[in-house]
Protein backbone atom coordinates (compact mmCIF):
# COMPACT_ATOMS: atom_id res chain seq x y z
CA UNK A 1 0.00 0.00 0.00
CA UNK A 2 3.09 2.56 -0.66
CA UNK A 3 2.52 5.35 -3.41
CA UNK A 4 0.55 5.61 -6.38
CA UNK A 5 -2.10 3.94 -8.23
CA UNK A 6 -3.27 0.26 -6.15
CA UNK A 7 -4.43 -2.04 -8.62
CA UNK A 8 -4.19 -5.60 -7.26
CA UNK A 9 -6.92 -5.65 -4.26
CA UNK A 10 -7.01 -9.26 -4.78
CA UNK A 11 -5.95 -10.76 -1.06
CA UNK A 12 -5.83 -7.72 0.69
CA UNK A 13 -7.74 -7.18 4.33
CA UNK A 14 -8.87 -3.44 4.36
CA UNK A 15 -10.87 -2.04 7.42
CA UNK A 16 -12.95 0.53 6.24
CA UNK A 17 -13.89 2.73 9.46
CA UNK A 18 -17.32 4.53 10.02
CA UNK A 19 -20.62 2.98 8.57
CA UNK A 20 -21.94 6.55 6.77
CA UNK A 21 -22.08 8.44 3.50
CA UNK A 22 -17.74 7.42 2.99
CA UNK A 23 -17.99 4.26 4.40
CA UNK A 24 -20.72 2.53 2.80
CA UNK A 25 -19.65 2.98 -1.02
CA UNK A 26 -16.15 2.29 -0.10
CA UNK A 27 -16.72 -1.10 1.74
CA UNK A 28 -19.16 -1.79 -1.70
CA UNK A 29 -16.49 -0.79 -4.05
CA UNK A 30 -13.00 -2.36 -2.34
CA UNK A 31 -15.60 -5.87 -1.97
CA UNK A 32 -16.26 -5.20 -5.97
CA UNK A 33 -12.23 -4.99 -6.40
CA UNK A 34 -11.85 -8.60 -4.51
CA UNK A 35 -10.73 -6.88 -1.10
CA UNK A 36 -11.67 -8.92 1.85
CA UNK A 37 -13.41 -5.93 3.84
CA UNK A 38 -14.25 -5.39 7.49
CA UNK A 39 -16.17 -2.42 8.59
CA UNK A 40 -16.34 -0.98 12.12
CA UNK A 41 -18.23 1.51 13.95
CA UNK A 42 -19.14 2.84 17.07
CA UNK A 43 -22.85 2.75 16.84
CA UNK A 44 -24.90 -0.30 16.78
CA UNK A 45 -28.23 1.85 16.32
CA UNK A 46 -31.12 0.37 14.03
CA UNK A 47 -29.38 2.08 11.08
CA UNK A 48 -26.49 0.86 11.78
CA UNK A 49 -27.92 -2.60 12.07
CA UNK A 50 -29.60 -2.29 8.78
CA UNK A 51 -26.66 -0.89 7.00
CA UNK A 52 -24.59 -3.93 8.12
CA UNK A 53 -27.03 -6.13 6.96
CA UNK A 54 -26.95 -4.86 3.77
CA UNK A 55 -22.99 -5.07 3.42
CA UNK A 56 -22.82 -8.68 4.94
CA UNK A 57 -24.87 -9.98 2.20
CA UNK A 58 -21.91 -8.70 0.00
CA UNK A 59 -19.42 -10.48 2.17
CA UNK A 60 -18.65 -7.67 4.35
CA UNK A 61 -17.54 -8.57 7.88
CA UNK A 62 -18.96 -5.59 10.21
CA UNK A 63 -18.08 -4.94 13.47
CA UNK A 64 -19.95 -2.82 15.30
CA UNK A 65 -20.20 -1.12 18.61
CA UNK A 66 -16.18 -0.80 18.72
CA UNK A 67 -14.75 1.48 16.68
CA UNK A 68 -11.38 1.47 18.68
CA UNK A 69 -9.69 -1.26 18.00
CA UNK A 70 -7.81 -2.79 14.44
CA UNK A 71 -8.81 -6.09 13.09
CA UNK A 72 -6.24 -8.98 12.89
CA UNK A 73 -4.49 -8.52 9.68
CA UNK A 74 -5.96 -5.32 8.49
CA UNK A 75 -3.44 -4.44 5.46
CA UNK A 76 -5.15 -0.88 5.25
CA UNK A 77 -7.54 1.54 7.12
CA UNK A 78 -9.80 3.52 5.08
CA UNK A 79 -11.52 6.45 7.23
CA UNK A 80 -14.41 8.72 7.09
CA UNK A 81 -13.28 12.09 6.81
CA UNK A 82 -14.73 12.90 9.90
CA UNK A 83 -13.47 10.13 12.09
CA UNK A 84 -10.82 12.56 14.76
CA UNK A 85 -6.69 11.76 14.69
CA UNK A 86 -6.82 10.98 17.72
CA UNK A 87 -8.74 8.11 17.63
CA UNK A 88 -7.10 5.11 19.53
CA UNK A 89 -7.61 2.66 15.86
CA UNK A 90 -5.30 5.02 14.36
CA UNK A 91 -3.13 4.96 17.00
CA UNK A 92 -3.36 1.22 16.46
CA UNK A 93 -2.85 1.51 12.88
CA UNK A 94 0.47 3.32 13.62
CA UNK A 95 2.12 0.81 15.88
CA UNK A 96 1.34 -2.03 13.53
CA UNK A 97 2.35 0.24 10.08
CA UNK A 98 -0.89 0.22 8.65
CA UNK A 99 -1.33 3.33 6.47
CA UNK A 100 -4.75 5.14 7.06
CA UNK A 101 -6.30 6.76 3.88
CA UNK A 102 -9.73 8.98 3.66
CA UNK A 103 -12.07 8.08 1.23
CA UNK A 104 -11.06 10.88 -0.80
CA UNK A 105 -6.96 9.31 -0.77
CA UNK A 106 -8.83 5.86 -2.07
CA UNK A 107 -10.85 7.67 -4.41
CA UNK A 108 -7.34 9.15 -5.64
CA UNK A 109 -5.77 5.84 -6.03
CA UNK A 110 -8.28 4.38 -7.84
CA UNK A 111 -8.65 7.08 -10.46
CA UNK A 112 -7.37 5.25 -13.90
CA UNK A 113 -4.29 6.83 -16.44
CA UNK A 114 -7.22 8.84 -17.97
CA UNK A 115 -8.94 9.80 -15.30
CA UNK A 116 -10.68 13.47 -15.21
CA UNK A 117 -8.56 16.01 -13.61
CA UNK A 118 -9.78 17.28 -10.36
CA UNK A 119 -11.25 21.23 -9.66
CA UNK A 120 -10.95 21.29 -5.88
CA UNK A 121 -12.58 23.48 -3.84
CA UNK A 122 -12.01 24.32 0.17
CA UNK A 123 -12.53 26.95 2.42
CA UNK A 124 -14.18 27.54 5.69
CA UNK A 125 -17.51 29.04 4.00
CA UNK A 126 -18.99 28.64 0.38
CA UNK A 127 -17.61 25.72 -0.29
CA UNK A 128 -20.48 24.01 -1.55
CA UNK A 129 -21.90 27.14 -3.37
CA UNK A 130 -19.01 27.15 -4.97
CA UNK A 131 -18.58 23.66 -6.57
CA UNK A 132 -21.89 24.05 -7.48
CA UNK A 133 -21.64 26.98 -9.20
CA UNK A 134 -17.94 25.82 -10.85
CA UNK A 135 -20.30 22.29 -11.95
CA UNK A 136 -22.85 24.84 -13.94
CA UNK A 137 -20.00 26.75 -15.66
CA UNK A 138 -18.48 23.52 -16.86
CA UNK A 139 -21.61 21.86 -18.06
CA UNK A 140 -22.31 25.31 -20.31
CA UNK A 141 -19.19 24.70 -21.62
CA UNK A 142 -20.32 21.34 -22.60
CA UNK A 143 -18.36 19.13 -20.47
CA UNK A 144 -19.29 16.00 -18.64
CA UNK A 145 -19.07 16.83 -14.99
CA UNK A 146 -20.11 16.60 -11.94
CA UNK A 147 -20.18 18.29 -8.25
CA UNK A 148 -18.71 15.84 -6.36
CA UNK A 149 -16.78 15.36 -2.47
CA UNK A 150 -17.89 16.68 1.12
CA UNK A 151 -21.19 17.72 -0.82
CA UNK A 152 -22.89 14.34 -0.57
CA UNK A 153 -22.19 12.53 -4.08
CA UNK A 154 -18.95 10.53 -3.08
CA UNK A 155 -15.64 11.49 -5.05
CA UNK A 156 -15.17 7.75 -5.20
CA UNK A 157 -18.73 6.53 -6.96
CA UNK A 158 -17.66 9.35 -9.47
CA UNK A 159 -13.97 7.99 -9.88
CA UNK A 160 -15.69 4.15 -10.37
CA UNK A 161 -18.41 4.75 -12.79
CA UNK A 162 -18.25 3.46 -15.98
CA UNK A 163 -18.71 6.19 -18.26
CA UNK A 164 -15.53 8.27 -17.17
CA UNK A 165 -16.06 12.86 -17.16
CA UNK A 166 -14.47 14.86 -18.85
CA UNK A 167 -13.41 16.94 -15.29
CA UNK A 168 -14.86 16.82 -12.04
CA UNK A 169 -15.91 19.95 -9.62
CA UNK A 170 -14.65 18.51 -6.14
CA UNK A 171 -15.27 19.86 -2.86
CA UNK A 172 -12.76 19.05 0.10
CA UNK A 173 -13.19 19.61 3.48
CA UNK A 174 -10.51 20.09 6.11
CA UNK A 175 -11.26 16.46 7.21
CA UNK A 176 -10.66 14.68 3.79
CA UNK A 177 -7.75 16.86 3.07
CA UNK A 178 -6.23 15.97 6.19
CA UNK A 179 -6.41 12.26 5.41
CA UNK A 180 -5.83 12.89 1.67
CA UNK A 181 -2.21 13.10 1.27
CA UNK A 182 -1.23 12.22 -2.00
CA UNK A 183 -4.33 13.85 -4.37
CA UNK A 184 -2.94 16.66 -6.61
CA UNK A 185 -5.09 18.73 -8.16
CA UNK A 186 -5.25 20.20 -11.51
CA UNK A 187 -6.08 23.24 -10.02
CA UNK A 188 -7.71 24.38 -6.18
CA UNK A 189 -9.31 27.58 -4.44
CA UNK A 190 -8.90 28.35 -0.89
CA UNK A 191 -12.04 30.30 -0.52
CA UNK A 192 -10.90 32.00 3.13
CA UNK A 193 -9.71 30.74 6.11
CA UNK A 194 -11.37 31.35 9.32
CA UNK A 195 -11.22 29.45 13.06
CA UNK A 196 -13.41 26.39 12.62
CA UNK A 197 -13.84 23.13 13.99
CA UNK A 198 -10.75 23.60 15.95
CA UNK A 199 -11.54 20.86 18.66
CA UNK A 200 -10.97 18.33 15.74
CA UNK A 201 -7.79 19.60 14.16
CA UNK A 202 -6.47 20.91 17.55
CA UNK A 203 -5.42 24.95 16.35
CA UNK A 204 -5.66 27.12 13.60
CA UNK A 205 -2.19 26.27 12.38
CA UNK A 206 -2.95 22.50 11.89
CA UNK A 207 -6.50 23.46 10.47
CA UNK A 208 -4.59 25.95 8.17
CA UNK A 209 -1.94 22.89 7.34
CA UNK A 210 -5.05 21.06 6.54
CA UNK A 211 -6.68 23.16 3.82
CA UNK A 212 -3.29 24.05 2.16
CA UNK A 213 -3.09 20.64 1.40
CA UNK A 214 -5.43 21.06 -1.43
CA UNK A 215 -2.63 23.10 -3.22
CA UNK A 216 0.19 20.70 -3.33
CA UNK A 217 1.30 19.39 -6.65
CA UNK A 218 -1.43 21.83 -8.42
CA UNK A 219 -0.59 22.07 -12.11
CA UNK A 220 -2.47 24.80 -13.67
CA UNK A 221 -3.67 27.66 -10.31
CA UNK A 222 -3.65 28.11 -6.82
CA UNK A 223 -6.73 30.52 -6.44
CA UNK A 224 -6.42 32.44 -3.32
CA UNK A 225 -8.82 35.33 -2.08
CA UNK A 226 -7.20 38.00 -2.31
CA UNK A 227 -9.23 39.74 0.46
CA UNK A 228 -8.02 36.96 2.78
CA UNK A 229 -3.70 37.21 3.68
CA UNK A 230 -4.09 33.26 4.89
CA UNK A 231 -4.64 32.10 1.93
CA UNK A 232 -2.43 33.66 -0.12
CA UNK A 233 0.07 32.80 2.14
CA UNK A 234 -0.92 28.87 1.98
CA UNK A 235 0.10 29.14 -1.62
CA UNK A 236 3.14 30.28 -1.18
CA UNK A 237 3.71 27.22 1.26
CA UNK A 238 2.91 24.56 -1.23
CA UNK A 239 4.61 22.56 -3.44
CA UNK A 240 3.47 22.78 -7.13
CA UNK A 241 4.44 21.81 -10.34
CA UNK A 242 6.33 23.72 -12.41
CA UNK A 243 4.54 26.37 -14.29
CA UNK A 244 1.71 26.49 -11.74
CA UNK A 245 0.31 29.87 -11.06
CA UNK A 246 -1.16 31.68 -8.33
CA UNK A 247 -4.31 33.94 -9.61
CA UNK A 248 -6.50 35.76 -7.01
CA UNK A 249 -9.72 36.98 -6.87
CA UNK A 250 -10.59 40.56 -5.30
CA UNK A 251 -14.05 42.15 -4.81
CA UNK A 252 -12.14 45.16 -6.88
CA UNK A 253 -10.51 46.00 -9.45
CA UNK A 254 -8.13 43.53 -10.06
CA UNK A 255 -4.53 43.64 -10.57
CA UNK A 256 -2.54 41.59 -13.39
CA UNK A 257 -2.96 37.54 -12.66
CA UNK A 258 -6.83 38.15 -10.94
CA UNK A 259 -10.00 38.28 -11.55
CA UNK A 260 -12.33 41.14 -10.06
CA UNK A 261 -15.17 43.48 -10.68
CA UNK A 262 -15.49 46.41 -12.65
CA UNK A 263 -18.35 48.61 -12.63
CA UNK A 264 -20.43 45.76 -12.07
CA UNK A 265 -19.01 43.17 -14.25
CA UNK A 266 -16.86 40.31 -13.25
CA UNK A 267 -13.64 40.22 -14.91
CA UNK A 268 -10.79 38.22 -15.86
CA UNK A 269 -7.13 39.29 -16.34
CA UNK A 270 -5.24 36.11 -15.22
CA UNK A 271 -6.47 34.07 -18.35
CA UNK A 272 -5.87 35.96 -20.54
CA UNK A 273 -3.31 36.32 -23.72
CA UNK A 274 -2.13 39.35 -23.10
CA UNK A 275 -1.38 40.52 -19.40
CA UNK A 276 -2.66 44.37 -20.23
CA UNK A 277 -6.06 43.14 -21.39
CA UNK A 278 -9.25 42.00 -19.47
CA UNK A 279 -11.88 39.91 -20.65
CA UNK A 280 -15.75 40.45 -19.12
CA UNK A 281 -17.13 37.37 -17.58
CA UNK A 282 -20.63 37.91 -16.80
CA UNK A 283 -22.48 40.54 -14.38
CA UNK A 284 -22.73 41.17 -11.21
CA UNK A 285 -26.74 40.57 -11.78
CA UNK A 286 -25.60 37.33 -13.19
CA UNK A 287 -24.99 35.95 -9.54
CA UNK A 288 -27.48 34.59 -7.22
CA UNK A 289 -27.58 35.77 -4.60
CA UNK A 290 -25.43 38.90 -5.75
CA UNK A 291 -24.54 39.07 -1.63
CA UNK A 292 -20.45 40.44 -1.91
CA UNK A 293 -19.19 37.14 -0.39
CA UNK A 294 -21.07 34.91 -2.82
CA UNK A 295 -19.67 37.32 -6.13
CA UNK A 296 -16.34 35.76 -4.31
CA UNK A 297 -17.64 32.46 -4.75
CA UNK A 298 -18.47 32.70 -8.13
CA UNK A 299 -15.33 34.77 -9.19
CA UNK A 300 -13.59 31.64 -7.71
CA UNK A 301 -15.61 29.14 -9.83
CA UNK A 302 -15.03 31.35 -12.12
CA UNK A 303 -11.00 30.91 -11.93
CA UNK A 304 -10.83 27.51 -11.62
CA UNK A 305 -13.22 26.80 -14.94
CA UNK A 306 -10.87 29.43 -16.84
CA UNK A 307 -7.68 27.47 -15.81
CA UNK A 308 -9.28 24.41 -17.55
CA UNK A 309 -9.70 26.69 -20.33
CA UNK A 310 -13.35 26.87 -20.39
CA UNK A 311 -14.72 30.12 -22.98
CA UNK A 312 -15.90 33.32 -20.95
CA UNK A 313 -19.33 32.77 -22.39
CA UNK A 314 -19.58 29.64 -20.39
CA UNK A 315 -19.07 31.07 -16.92
CA UNK A 316 -21.88 33.59 -18.00
CA UNK A 317 -24.02 31.17 -18.96
CA UNK A 318 -23.19 28.59 -15.80
CA UNK A 319 -24.11 31.84 -13.70
CA UNK A 320 -27.02 32.70 -14.73
CA UNK A 321 -27.57 28.87 -14.63
CA UNK A 322 -26.89 27.94 -11.37
CA UNK A 323 -30.15 28.63 -8.75
CA UNK A 324 -28.85 28.69 -5.19
CA UNK A 325 -29.11 25.57 -2.61
CA UNK A 326 -31.75 25.83 0.05
CA UNK A 327 -31.42 27.75 3.62
CA UNK A 328 -28.49 29.55 1.97
CA UNK A 329 -29.43 32.72 1.86
CA UNK A 330 -33.02 32.07 0.54
CA UNK A 331 -35.50 35.00 0.50
CA UNK A 332 -38.27 33.28 2.20
CA UNK A 333 -41.15 35.83 1.55
CA UNK A 334 -42.03 39.82 2.03
CA UNK A 335 -44.43 40.42 5.19
CA UNK A 336 -45.53 43.88 6.09
CA UNK A 337 -42.37 45.33 3.40
CA UNK A 338 -40.34 43.21 5.89
CA UNK A 339 -38.23 40.49 4.01
CA UNK A 340 -37.78 37.29 5.94
CA UNK A 341 -34.20 35.69 4.81
CA UNK A 342 -32.81 31.59 5.64
CA UNK A 343 -29.56 31.75 5.81
CA UNK A 344 -29.56 28.01 8.26
CA UNK A 345 -26.80 27.57 6.66
CA UNK A 346 -24.57 30.23 8.39
CA UNK A 347 -23.55 27.51 11.31
CA UNK A 348 -20.32 29.23 12.35
CA UNK A 349 -19.42 32.87 12.81
CA UNK A 350 -17.42 33.66 9.72
CA UNK A 351 -20.37 33.02 7.37
CA UNK A 352 -22.81 34.86 9.46
CA UNK A 353 -20.74 37.83 9.38
CA UNK A 354 -20.68 37.55 5.61
CA UNK A 355 -24.77 36.94 5.62
CA UNK A 356 -25.55 39.84 7.97
CA UNK A 357 -22.84 42.49 5.96
CA UNK A 358 -25.62 41.71 2.94
CA UNK A 359 -28.06 43.76 4.43
CA UNK A 360 -28.32 47.09 6.05
CA UNK A 361 -31.16 47.23 8.80
CA UNK A 362 -31.44 43.92 10.25
CA UNK A 363 -33.79 42.05 12.91
CA UNK A 364 -31.13 38.95 13.65
CA UNK A 365 -32.31 35.16 14.64
CA UNK A 366 -29.03 33.63 15.83
CA UNK A 367 -28.05 31.06 18.68
CA UNK A 368 -27.69 27.20 19.40
CA UNK A 369 -24.65 25.12 19.40
CA UNK A 370 -21.61 28.05 19.76
CA UNK A 371 -18.81 25.01 19.35
CA UNK A 372 -16.31 27.15 21.12
CA UNK A 373 -16.52 29.96 19.06
CA UNK A 374 -16.49 33.41 20.33
CA UNK A 375 -19.10 36.21 19.06
CA UNK A 376 -17.26 39.76 20.52
CA UNK A 377 -15.89 40.49 16.85
CA UNK A 378 -18.90 39.23 14.84
CA UNK A 379 -21.35 41.31 17.48
CA UNK A 380 -18.80 44.43 17.11
CA UNK A 381 -18.76 44.11 13.09
CA UNK A 382 -22.53 43.86 12.93
CA UNK A 383 -24.02 46.30 15.79
CA UNK A 384 -24.54 49.75 13.57
CA UNK A 385 -27.00 47.10 11.16
CA UNK A 386 -28.95 45.40 13.81
CA UNK A 387 -32.52 46.80 14.10
CA UNK A 388 -33.02 44.00 16.91
CA UNK A 389 -31.83 40.59 17.87
CA UNK A 390 -33.66 37.35 18.83
CA UNK A 391 -31.20 34.77 20.81
CA UNK A 392 -32.73 30.90 20.17
CA UNK A 393 -30.60 27.92 21.52
CA UNK A 394 -28.62 26.17 24.13
CA UNK A 395 -25.47 28.99 24.05
CA UNK A 396 -27.79 31.86 23.34
CA UNK A 397 -25.98 33.10 26.64
CA UNK A 398 -22.67 33.66 24.49
CA UNK A 399 -24.62 36.08 22.16
CA UNK A 400 -25.88 37.95 24.49
CA UNK A 401 -23.16 38.92 26.62
CA UNK A 402 -21.13 40.11 23.25
CA UNK A 403 -23.95 42.12 22.59
CA UNK A 404 -24.22 43.85 26.18
CA UNK A 405 -20.79 44.50 25.45
CA UNK A 406 -20.79 45.41 21.99
CA UNK A 407 -24.29 46.46 20.86
CA UNK A 408 -25.74 47.48 24.55
CA UNK A 409 -28.72 49.70 22.64
CA UNK A 410 -29.56 46.94 20.47
CA UNK A 411 -32.87 45.47 21.76
CA UNK A 412 -32.80 41.80 22.52
CA UNK A 413 -35.63 39.14 22.79
CA UNK A 414 -33.71 36.02 24.62
CA UNK A 415 -36.53 32.98 24.43
CA UNK A 416 -35.89 30.51 26.76
CA UNK A 417 -37.56 27.53 25.17
CA UNK A 418 -36.16 25.14 23.16
CA UNK A 419 -39.21 23.17 22.01
CA UNK A 420 -40.38 22.39 18.19
CA UNK A 421 -43.22 26.01 18.73
CA UNK A 422 -40.09 27.97 19.71
CA UNK A 423 -38.88 29.08 16.35
CA UNK A 424 -42.72 30.18 15.77
CA UNK A 425 -42.01 32.61 18.70
CA UNK A 426 -38.80 33.55 17.44
CA UNK A 427 -40.09 34.77 14.18
CA UNK A 428 -43.05 36.19 15.77
CA UNK A 429 -40.68 38.39 18.45
CA UNK A 430 -38.74 39.24 15.02
CA UNK A 431 -41.58 40.40 13.39
CA UNK A 432 -42.42 42.72 16.44
CA UNK A 433 -38.99 44.22 16.55
CA UNK A 434 -38.64 44.48 12.40
CA UNK A 435 -39.52 48.30 10.67
CA UNK A 436 -40.87 48.02 6.75
CA UNK A 437 -37.76 47.95 4.90
CA UNK A 438 -36.22 45.73 7.35
CA UNK A 439 -34.62 41.73 6.75
CA UNK A 440 -35.50 39.37 9.22
CA UNK A 441 -32.48 36.82 8.83
CA UNK A 442 -31.91 33.82 10.47
CA UNK A 443 -28.19 33.33 10.72
CA UNK A 444 -27.76 31.60 13.63
CA UNK A 445 -23.69 31.54 13.67
CA UNK A 446 -24.35 28.13 15.52
CA UNK A 447 -24.60 24.38 14.72
CA UNK A 448 -28.66 23.48 15.11
CA UNK A 449 -28.33 20.10 16.99
CA UNK A 450 -29.59 21.36 20.58
CA UNK A 451 -33.03 21.83 18.63
CA UNK A 452 -33.19 20.58 15.47
CA UNK A 453 -32.04 17.48 13.29
CA UNK A 454 -29.46 19.77 11.28
CA UNK A 455 -29.34 23.19 9.64
CA UNK A 456 -31.85 22.13 6.86
CA UNK A 457 -34.77 21.00 9.70
CA UNK A 458 -33.94 24.71 11.36
CA UNK A 459 -34.38 26.76 7.86
CA UNK A 460 -37.39 24.70 7.21
CA UNK A 461 -38.94 25.35 10.84
CA UNK A 462 -38.07 29.23 10.06
CA UNK A 463 -39.57 28.97 6.77
CA UNK A 464 -42.66 27.33 8.04
CA UNK A 465 -43.36 30.40 11.06
CA UNK A 466 -42.96 32.99 7.96
CA UNK A 467 -45.73 31.77 5.79
CA UNK A 468 -48.08 31.48 9.15
CA UNK A 469 -47.11 35.02 9.64
CA UNK A 470 -48.26 35.97 5.90
CA UNK A 471 -51.25 34.23 6.41
CA UNK A 472 -52.79 35.68 9.01
P1 LIG B 1 -19.81 25.25 2.92
O1 LIG B 1 -20.02 24.15 1.95
O2 LIG B 1 -18.37 25.70 2.99
O3 LIG B 1 -20.42 25.05 4.27
P2 LIG B 1 -21.95 26.81 1.69
O4 LIG B 1 -21.79 27.22 0.27
O5 LIG B 1 -22.86 25.70 2.00
O6 LIG B 1 -20.51 26.57 2.29
O7 LIG B 1 -22.35 28.12 2.52
C1 LIG B 1 -22.45 28.04 3.93
C2 LIG B 1 -22.77 29.37 4.53
O8 LIG B 1 -21.62 30.18 4.49
C3 LIG B 1 -23.82 30.15 3.75
O9 LIG B 1 -25.04 30.01 4.35
C4 LIG B 1 -23.37 31.59 3.81
O10 LIG B 1 -23.93 32.24 4.93
C5 LIG B 1 -21.91 31.51 4.09
N1 LIG B 1 -21.04 31.78 2.96
C6 LIG B 1 -21.11 31.30 1.70
N2 LIG B 1 -20.07 31.73 0.98
C7 LIG B 1 -19.29 32.47 1.79
C8 LIG B 1 -18.07 33.18 1.65
N3 LIG B 1 -17.41 33.19 0.50
N4 LIG B 1 -17.59 33.84 2.74
C9 LIG B 1 -18.24 33.83 3.91
N5 LIG B 1 -19.40 33.20 4.11
C10 LIG B 1 -19.92 32.52 3.07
Amino acid sequence: MGSGQVTDWQGSHVTVAGLGVSGVPAARILRRLGARVTVVDDGDDDRARARADELRALGVTVRLGDGDTLPEGSDLVVTAPGWRPDKPLFAGARAAGVPVWGDVELAWRLRGPDAAPWLAVTGTNGKTTTVRMLAAILEAAGLRTAAVGNIGTSVLEAVTEEKPYDVLAVELSSYQLHWAPSVRAHSAAVLNLAPDHLDWHGSMDAYARDKGRVYEGNRVACVYNAGDPATEELVRAADVEEGCRAVGFTLGTPAPSQLGVVEGILVDRAFVADPRSARELAEVSDVDPPAPHNIANALAAAALARAHGVPASAVRDGLRAFTPEAHRIARVAEVDGVVYVDDSKATNTHAAEASLRSYDSVVWIAGGLAKGAVFGDLVAAAAPRLRGVVLIGADRALIGEALARHAPEVPVVDLDRTDTGAMRQAVEEASRLARPGDTVLLAPACASMDMFTNYSRRGEAFAGAVRELGAR
